[in-house]
């Protein structure tokens, strides 16, 4: 489990509104960010993966088109259109020479299987050609009833989605208190958590400011997710250099969870119910007892209809259930690529698909 940011393989750091974005002129903050970027750099430098989930479109947006709070929906639409030009060029700008990417998703990208699985393909291609990847909800599409709704939770998300170990939460809080700081002076910050229980969810009361959709709530919930997914989470304020601040020790509050994400996810997959059965054979068994993927050549049965990126359960030659993966192919598919080498499949499916009839990062055995 990681308990300190030196120990971080995979970092998702979500960044405020209020931290980028000045309240008073509705500009990027330039200094604060490239104060930011130093640290990005200074992680991608030691071999840290990152990924930035970044709020700051509307904000920047609204005042490039001069529109006064409160704004209606399709006003928000148009503001986050305009405003993420900005904030990925302020980005672009900062981190250079480091590659970013520019990756927007709505709630259903996370909901629908075969777009999760897609999403967490990219970030694993991103993040091996050195990129950093800055996430935010595609407003401009997102509607209420389909949105994440704010950063946090989307934060907490791709944490779990990417097998990030450790999720940051930057905003101008420094972590959980017993009570409202600013209304209880009596109220006490809490440096670790381990479990979130009633006590613990009721602390959080309602922390919003100005610019920023989330509060202490969406926190704790993204911090529950977090959890789940063997992620620890961190709430941290956005000072200047502010990952350096939490390396040096900076108050924050730490949600640790119980599991490493691999463990986590292997629990998840386990726990699903299965769609289908794909009966392998002894050299496939073999191989997935070394913990490799599942190709297409080892498969001897495929049963059930299934669509791609959904559980089924792995049979090995003797009939004895070996486990489930989540397959990245339909039924239909697996069918026709059974037992093929993985050269012949583009010719048999008549498009080229992934090698790996079940990748082993999504199996459980
Ligand atoms: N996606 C929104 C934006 O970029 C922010 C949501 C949030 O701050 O939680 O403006």
């Amino acid at each position: 489990m990681v308990t300190r940011l030196s120990d971080a393989r995979r970092v998702v750091i979500k960044i405020g509104s209020a931290l980028l974005v000045d309240a008073e002129t509705g500009r990027l903050r330039g200094d604060w960010l490239a104060g930011l970027c130093t640290d990005v750099a200074m992680l991608r430098d030691r071999g840290t993966e990152v990924i930035l989930v970044s709020s700051g479109s509307i904000a920047l947006g609204r005042r490039v088109l001069d529109l006064a709070a409160p704004l209606s929906l399709e006003q928000s639409q148009a503001a986050a259109a305009v405003g993420q030009i900005r904030l990925a060029s302020g980005y672009e700008v900062a981190l250079a020479p480091l590659a970013c990417a520019q990756v927007l998703v709505t709630l259903d990208d996370s909901e629908d299987r075969r777009r999760y699985l897609n999403m967490r393909a990219t970030f694993e291609t991103l993040l091996a050609l050195g990129a950093v990847p800055i996430v935010n909800e595609n407003d401009t599409v997102a509607t209420d009833e389909i949105r994440f709704g704010d950063n946090d939770r989307l934060a907490a998300q791709v944490a779990a989605m990417a097998g990030a170990d450790l999720c940051i939460l930057l905003s101008d809080v420094d972590g959980l208190y017993t009570a409202n700081p600013s209304q209880d002076p009596e109220a006490v910050h809490l440096p670790v958590v381990d479990d979130i229980t009633e006590d613990i969810a009721a602390m959080a009361g309602e922390a919003v400011s100005g610019l920023s959709k989330g509060g202490m709530v969406t926190k704790i919930m993204a911090a529950r997710t977090a959890m789940q997914a063997g992620c620890a989470l961190v709430i941290a304020k956005g000072g200047d250099r502010p990952l350096s601040a939490i390396e040096a020790g900076a108050r924050s509050t730490w949600f640790r969870p119980q599991d490493d994400p691999r463990t986590a996810r292997k629990r998840w997959i386990a726990s699903m119910k299965p769609r289908g059965t794909v009966a392998i054979d002894a050299g496939a068994a073999r191989a997935l007892a070394e913990g490799k993927s599942l190709l297409p050549a080892g498969v001897t049965y495929v049963g059930g209809a299934f669509g791609r990126g959904e559980p089924v359960a792995i049979e090995g030659p003797d009939g004895n259930a070996m486990g489930q993966g989540l397959i990245r192919y339909t039924g239909d598919e697996a069918r026709a690529i059974r037992g093929l080498r993985s050269s012949d499949i583009a010719a048999t499916l008549g498009y080229p698909g992934r090698a790996a009839l079940i990748h082993r990062d999504d199996m459980a055995i």
